[in-house]
């Protein structure tokens, strides 16, 4: 019986994953489940799964949630406070850190620091502090395991080889909805357009940063942190069915892909259960049933926010914390329509630009930078807004 707590447990990670441990209660318990806003489901899910202890956004919430659920209810917590709750307690095995964004950094270092193995499904985590999340992995001898579905597909591609004998990465991406939209059609896009994802069902956040490939760029840095390989040593493709989830290329040219349809269960289960697989009521693969598979080279000039995202890994110190927060308010002043689509890449890109890197030697520094590009890329939409 493994003991999970799920924070971000009303996203579409965490309701995938609360599927999963429903599908297999003999094998998986529920002690946490943080949220954000949603209550109505939170409250549906401690109905379910009964839980010791919950955590929402704020102690309004927590009021309100403790008004609802009476005496026989969990403990409820808010905050970052709550987080680090439901990240720590003592009967938590795993944790499964499916927040949004750059929050997902404290309590996922209170998970590691109380010894609890960690499914990761906040890259935003390893894009601001990844050396230092690495490194706390290493020294409370806890796992890290990836559920975002290209880091999860290159962990499967390691499996039985040699780190040493690796060329390199090969991280595939769909291209998101704008994949063969010209220049001029970026300038009009709405924000509509931009949430209509041709092949992942996600979140809002991570769909937006999928239009502008943002969300690869990140996962590049993910993977460099995941698998302590260089940025040289990782590629992208644009892989438009989204059936090859990415690849590890060998020195003697071999390459070994992991395959599936596209439904984040497979890599959160495999996350949950490694090394074993659990058995997923999901459609199979039918390669027959497609007409092709088809890879090319991203176009840097059309997506510049990939290319940010490379030079800020190149920069390295507090630069990918920093890019990540502008994109972060960025994408949430375009969610909210203050912005236009490529206003997103401009302000991550100016912001980048008068950031002055600092080493990062401590989570303080990953914090501070974080808070610094926040504040800089606020007071950029509200020039342009
Ligand atoms: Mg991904």
């Amino acid at each position: 019986m493994k003991r999970l707590g799920v924070l971000g447990s009303t996203g579409s990670i965490g309701v995938s994953t609360l599927e999963i441990v429903a599908a297999h209660p003999d094998q998986y318990r529920i002690v946490s489940l943080s949220a954000g806003n949603n209550l109505p489901r939170l409250k549906e899910q401690i109905r379910r799964f009964r839980p010791q202890l919950v955590s929402v956004l704020c102690p309004e919430a927590a009021a309100q949630l403790r008004d609802d659920l009476g005496d026989d209810g969990p403990r409820v917590y808010s905050g970052v406070e709550g987080l680090i709750a439901c990240a720590s307690h003592e009967q938590i095995d795993m944790v499964v850190t499916a927040v949004v964004g750059a929050a997902g950094l404290i309590p996922t270092m209170a998970a590691i620091e109380a010894g609890k193995d960690i499914a990761l499904a906040n890259k935003e985590t390893l894009v601001t502090a990844g050396p230092l999340v690495m490194a706390a992995v290493a020294r409370k001898g806890v796992r890290l395991y990836p559920v975002d579905s290209e880091h999860s597909a290159i962990f499967q591609s390691l499996e039985g080889h040699q780190r040493g004998d690796v060329r390199r990465l090969i991280l595939t991406a769909s291209g998101g909805p704008f994949r063969d939209s010209s220049a001029a059609d970026l300038e009009r896009v709405t924000l509509a357009d931009a949430l209509a994802h041709p092949n992942w069902n996600m979140g809002r956040k991570i769909t937006i940063d999928s239009a502008t490939m943002m969300n690869k760029g990140l996962e590049v840095i993910e993977a460099r942190w995941l698998f302590d390989l260089p940025a040289e040593q990782i590629a992208v493709h644009i892989h438009p069915q989204s059936i090859v989830h990415s690849m590890v290329e060998y020195v003697d040219g071999a390459v070994m892909a992991q395959l599936g349809i596209p439904d984040m269960k497979t890599p959160i289960a495999y996350a949950l259960s490694y090394p074993d697989r659990l058995p997923l009521d999901l459609p199979p693969l039918d390669l027959c049933a497609l007409q092709d598979l088809s890879f090319a080279e991203p176009d840097l000039d059309k997506f510049p926010c990939l290319a940010l995202a490379f030079h800020a890994l190149a920069t390295g110190g507090t630069a990918p914390a920093v890019l990540n927060a502008a994109n972060e308010v960025a994408v949430d002043a375009f969610l909210q329509e203050k912005i236009a689509f490529l206003d997103i890449a401009a302000i991550v890109n100016e912001v980048l630009d008068r950031h002055v890197p600092a080493a990062l030697d401590h989570i303080d520094d990953a914090l501070r930078a974080d808070l610094w590009g926040r504040q800089e890329a606020r007071r950029m939409v509200a020039q342009k807004s």
